[in-house]
C-alpha cells in the first residue's frame, strides 16, 4: 500500500525487480481520503484509469454514497496493482464543488440554469431546423478520448446514420490519429500489434518521442523493474529533452524538432547496409522492400547528422542496438505524432520492426501508443474519422455491410469522402457551412492550436455550440447550451487501452445533481430526433450500457476488433482485463496480433488502402490491389522534408509543447485534485542553460514566449535539453483565472496553444504542436532563482508527452 507516501513526488513507488521472461511481480497501490481506513470502505467497485491510456485496473472505494479512494488490482495484466499519481489522487475531481449539476442555456448573452427538457428541446429543435434549411452537413460533432465504448458507438450511429453527417471526430485527432494512421499504412488496419507484456521479454526497448516516465508512469515502473532485475534491457531514447527515459538510456538521440524522418531514415539505412535484416520475414510478409532500401540508400548517418544535429556516431550506435536486438520492443508517442512529418516518421518505426522480423513474438512488440483512456474505442467505434468496426469508407462492400448492421440504405451513410477531421470541422465552422457543433468531454478553447482563432470561431453568433462536460470549462463558457455529464465512477461502460485490453468500469456512485451519463444524453437526443431505420423501426434500439455493448458486438463481428467473445458479464467474471479480438475461437482474448503473418491487410479486409506520405492523398483500390494483392505488410518509404515553419532572426528558437506527470489534458480534472494541483499549479517555460544565457535570460525570470500568432507568459526553468528549443506544458488555461476563458485583455496568456500553428500532418491530419518558431523575451528579472521542491525524478520539469 502507498498510504502515507506523497506519490506526487515518489512517482513510481518501490522497485520489484524481475528477470526476463518472468511475470511482473504484483504491488498493491492505494490511496484513501484522509481519515478513511480500509475497514471504513463499504464497497469496492471495479474500474480502470480515466487519466491516461495505460488502462490501469483499479477498484473505487465507496462510503456513504461517495468515492473515498482507489486501489490497484494486483491480478490485472496491465498494472499488477500499481497506480500512478494521477490515478491515486485524480478521483477527487468527481466530488469537486463546482461540478455542473443542471443544464445551462444562453439567454441575453448569459448562461442560465434550466431543466433537461428545455435544454434538449433547444438542441433537437436547432438540429431539425438546420437539417431542413441546410442539410446534414451543417451539423458537426467533436468528441473525446474519455467516454466509454458504448457512448462512442451510439454517437457514431446517430451522427452518421441518424443525422447523416460526415463531420464526426474526436480530440483523439490531437493525440493518437497518427498512431491509427501509421498502423493502417503498414498493416492495413488499426490495432496495436504488441502487448505490454513485451516489456517483460525485450532485450532492447526503444522509445521514440515517448516520455513514458511521465506519460505512462505505470508502464515505466515496469521498465524500471526490468532495469533493476537480472539481464536488464538496453534502452534507446529519441527526445530533444534529457528526460528520465533519456537518463536511463544507453543511447539518447536528441534530434532537432521536425527532423524525425531524417533520423529514422538513417537508422534504417544503417540496419540495411549492415545486413541486420530478416530476409525471410521480409519476403514472406512484406511488399515494398526494394523501394524502401533505395529510398534510404543516400540517408547516411553523416547526412542525417547535418539535418538532425545528432552525431553520426550516436546514430550508428543506436542502429547497432536496434539492429542486433533479439527481442525489440518499440514505443512511439507525441514527440513523433505531434511533429512535422508525423505519420511518415511513425511508419518508419513500423518499417524497422518489419525488416527485422520483430513482430508477433514475446518481446517483439510495436506499440504505437495512445494518450487517452479510450482513444482506441473512438477509433473502433467510428467516432474518430473512421467507419465503425475498422470498415473502409472506400470499400462499398464494407459500407453495405455497415448498412446491413444498422438496417439503413448504404447511401444513408456518408462515404463520398473521408470522414471530416477535427481541424477541418473547425474550419467549416469558421467559414459558416457548419452551423451547429456538439462538443463532448473536450476543451478545444485550450487544446487546439492558435487559440484566439478557436475562441472567435466558438463565439460566433451563427454557430450553435453545445458542450457536454463535467465543469464550466473554457469551451463551455462560450456555449449556447451546456449539458452536465456524469463521469467515471458515476456510470457503467467499457474502456479499451493502448494494448487492446478491455476493462469494464462500473457505476459506483450517483452523479451530482441532475448530471447524466453521456449515453443517456445521446439516447435522449436520438429519441427526440426520432431517428428511424429503413423499415421505420427505431435506428437506435438499445437503452442502457449493456444493450449498447451488445449492439456494438454485432457491429464488430468478423472485423479485426471483434468483441463477440466479450460481454459486461464476462468482463465482470474475469480477474483481469481481456485483449481484443476476443471470439469463440479466442475466448481469452489475443495477446499479440500478427503472430502468423499479416492478417488484416488483404484488399478486401483492410481498413484503408493507404495514403501518400507527402500529400496525404488516398490510394485507390486498384492501385492498392496491384501493390499488395496478397495482403502483406506494406513497407512505405518517406523522404525527409524541412518543416513548414522554421526559425528566423525574429523567431530564433523552436517551441515544443507537451505534458507533465501531474496533469491530464487541460487540467479539467487534475487541476481539481488538491495534491496534483499543488504539485504543478502554473505554467512554466524550459530552456537549456546555454540557450537561456544566449537569449540573456536566467532561471526564474518571467519571460514571454511569443510566436507570430500569440504569446504565453511564464517563469523560466533552465534544464538539460537541446539548445535552440523552448518547452511549454500545454495543460494550463483560464478557468481558474479571473478572465475565465481567455487571457487578460491585450496581454499574453498562460495556454501554450496561444502561439502554436494551424498546421497538421497531411496523412493523419494531427495538428503539429512541436515545430513552430518562437522568441523568448524577458518580462521581469527574478533576483533570486526560485527554490522549487523537486520530485525524485524532477518530474515537475514536464515532458514531451
Ligand atoms: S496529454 Fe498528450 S497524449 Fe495525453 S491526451 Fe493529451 S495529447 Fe494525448
Amino acid at each position: 500500500m502507498t498510504e502515507g507516501r506523497d506519490r506526487t513526488k515518489d512517482i513510481w513507488g518501490a522497485r520489484t525487480p524481475y528477470d526476463p521472461g518472468t511475470p511482473w511481480p504484483a504491488r498493491a497501490d492505494a490511496h484513501l481520503a484522509p481519515g478513511v481506513a480500509e475497514d471504513d470502505v463499504e464497497r469496492w467497485v471495479p474500474s480502470a484509469s480515466l487519466l491516461h491510456s495505460n488502462g490501469d485496473a483499479m477498484d473505487i472505494a465507496v462510503r456513504d454514497g461517495r468515492i473515498v479512494g482507489v486501489r490497484g488490482r494486483t491480478e490485472d495484466r496491465v498494472n499488477r496493482g500499481r497506480l500512478g499519481p494521477k490515478d491515486l489522487y485524480g478521483w477527487q475531481a468527481n466530488g469537486s464543488p463546482d461540478r455542473l449539476t443542471r443544464p445551462l442555456v444562453r439567454r441575453d448573452g448569459h448562461l442560465e440554469e434550466c431543466d433537461w427538457d428545455t435544454a434538449m428541446d433547444q438542441v433537437a429543435g436547432r438540429s431539425r431546423e438546420l437539417l431542413e434549411q441546410r442539410g446534414p452537413g451543417a451539423i458537426g460533432f467533436y468528441t473525446t478520448g474519455q467516454l466509454f465504448l458504448e457512448e462512442y458507438y451510439t454517437l457514431a450511429v446517430l451522427a452518421r446514420a441518424g443525422i447523416g453527417t460526415n463531420h464526426l471526430d474526436g480530440n483523439t485527432r490531437l493525440c493518437t490519429a497518427t498512431a491509427a494512421e501509421a498502423l493502417k499504412e503498414s498493416f492495413g488496419c488499426d490495432g496495436q500489434p504488441g502487448s505490454y507484456e513485451d516489456i517483460d521479454h525485450a532485450d532492447v526497448i526503444a522509445l521514440f518521442g515517448h516520455n513514458m516516465a511521465e506519460t505512462q508512469t505505470v508502464l515505466w515502473t515496469r521498465v524500471l523493474d526490468r532495469l533493476a532485475g537480472a539481464r536488464p534491457p538496453r534502452l534507446v531514447c529519441v527526445d530533444p529533452r534529457y528526460t528520465l527515459v533519456a537518463q536511463q538510456a544507453e543511447v539518447h538521440l536528441a534530434p532537432r524538432p521536425g527532423t524525425n524522418v531524417a533520423l529514422l531514415d538513417a537508422l534504417l539505412h544503417e540496419i540495411i547496409r549492415r545486413d541486420l535484416i530478416d530476409q525471410e520475414y521480409i519476403e514472406t510478409h512484406t511488399v515494398g522492400f526494394d523501394d524502401l532500401a533505395a529510398a534510404v540508400a543516400p540517408c547516411t548517418p553523416r547526412w542525417a547528422a547535418g539535418i538532425c544535429d545528432v552525431t553520426p556516431a550516436a546514430i550508428e550506435r543506436a542502429a547497432e542496438l536496434l539492429g542486433t536486438a533479439e527481442r525489440l520492443t518499440s514505443t512511439v508517442l507525441q514527440g513523433v505524432y505531434q511533429s512535422h512529418q508525423a505519420t511518415a516518421a511513425a511508419v518508419q518505426v513500423n518499417n524497422l520492426h518489419l525488416i527485422r522480423g520483430m513482430l508477433g513474438r514475446p518481446g517483439c512488440g510495436l506499440l504505437q501508443m495512445n494518450g487517452q483512456p479510450s482513444a482506441q474505442n473512438t477509433r473502433e467505434c467510428g467516432a474518430d474519422g473512421d467507419l465503425p468496426g475498422f470498415r473502409n469508407w472506400q470499400n462499398d462492400d464494407h459500407v453495405a455491410d455497415l448498412a446491413r448492421v444498422w438496417n439503413v440504405r448504404p447511401q444513408d451513410i456518408p462515404h463520398h469522402a473521408p470522414p471530416t477531421h477535427a481541424m477541418q470541422i473547425f474550419r467549416y465552422a469558421e467559414q459558416g457551412s457548419i452551423r451547429m457543433l456538439w462538443i463532448t468531454g473536450t476543451n478545444p478553447a485550450v487544446s487546439l492550436p492558435e487559440l484566439s482563432r478557436i475562441r472567435s470561431i466558438l463565439a460566433q453568433e451563427r454557430l450553435f455550440v453545445v458542450v457536454q462536460d463535467l465543469f464550466l470549462t473554457e469551451t463551455a463558457q462560450l456555449a449556447d447550451v451546456v449539458l452536465p455529464a456524469a463521469t467515471w465512477g458515476e456510470k457503467t461502460g467499457v474502456l479499451t487501452n493502448a494494448d487492446r485490453t478491455v476493462h469494464l468500469s462500473e457505476k459506483a456512485v450517483e452523479p451530482p445533481g441532475e448530471a447524466r451519463a453521456d449515453l443517456d444524453i445521446f439516447l435522449d437526443y436520438a429519441a427526440r430526433m426520432d431517428f428511424r431505420d429503413k423499415d421505420g423501426g427505431p435506428l437506435i434500439s438499445w437503452h442502457d450500457p449493456e444493450s449498447a455493448f451488445a449492439a456494438w458486438q454485432r457491429c464488430s463481428a468478423g472485423r479485426p476488433c471483434d468483441y463477440t467473445g466479450l460481454s459486461h458479464d464476462r468482463l465482470r467474471r474475469a480477474d483481469s482485463g481481456i485483449q481484443w479480438p476476443c471470439t469463440e475461437e479466442a475466448p481469452d482474448g489475443t495477446a499479440r496480433l500478427y503472430t502468423d503473418g499479416i492478417t488484416f491487410a488483404d484488399p478486401d479486409t483492410c481498413e484503408s488502402y493507404g495514403k501518400d506520405l507527402v500529400t496525404g492523398a488516398s490510394t485507390e483500390v486498384v492501385e492498392y490491389r496491384s501493390l499488395n494483392p496478397d495482403g502483406k505488410a506494406v513497407l512505405r518509404a518517406a523522404e525527409y522534408l524541412p518543416p513548414h515553419e522554421d526559425t528566423s532572426p525574429e523567431y530564433p528558437v523552436q517551441l515544443i509543447t507537451g505534458r507533465t506527470v501531474h496533469h491530464f489534458h487541460t487540467r479539467t480534472k487534475t487541476g481539481r485534485a488538491p495534491e496534483l494541483n499543488a504539485a504543478a499549479p502554473d505554467v512554466w517555460a524550459e530552456m537549456s542553460p546555454t540557450e537561456a544565457a544566449h537569449q540573456g535570460l536566467s532561471d526564474g525570470d518571467l519571460v514571454q514566449v511569443g510566436t507570430p500568432r500569440g504569446a504565453v507568459r511564464a517563469r523560466l526553468r533552465t534544464t538539460a535539453m537541446r539548445d535552440g528549443v523552448v518547452f511549454v506544458p500545454f495543460h494550463y488555461g483560464y478557468w481558474d483565472t479571473p478572465e475565465g476563458h481567455r487571457p487578460p485583455e491585450g496581454s499574453a496568456g498562460r495556454a501554450a496553444n496561444e502561439g502554436t500553428i494551424t498546421d497538421w500532418d497531411p496523412v493523419s491530419k494531427q495538428p503539429l504542436f512541436k515545430t513552430c518558431a518562437a522568441r523568448v523575451t524577458l518580462v521581469a528579472r527574478r533576483a533570486t532563482p526560485p527554490v522549487r521542491e523537486r520530485t525524485d525524478a524532477d518530474a515537475d520539469a514536464g515532458s514531451r508527452s
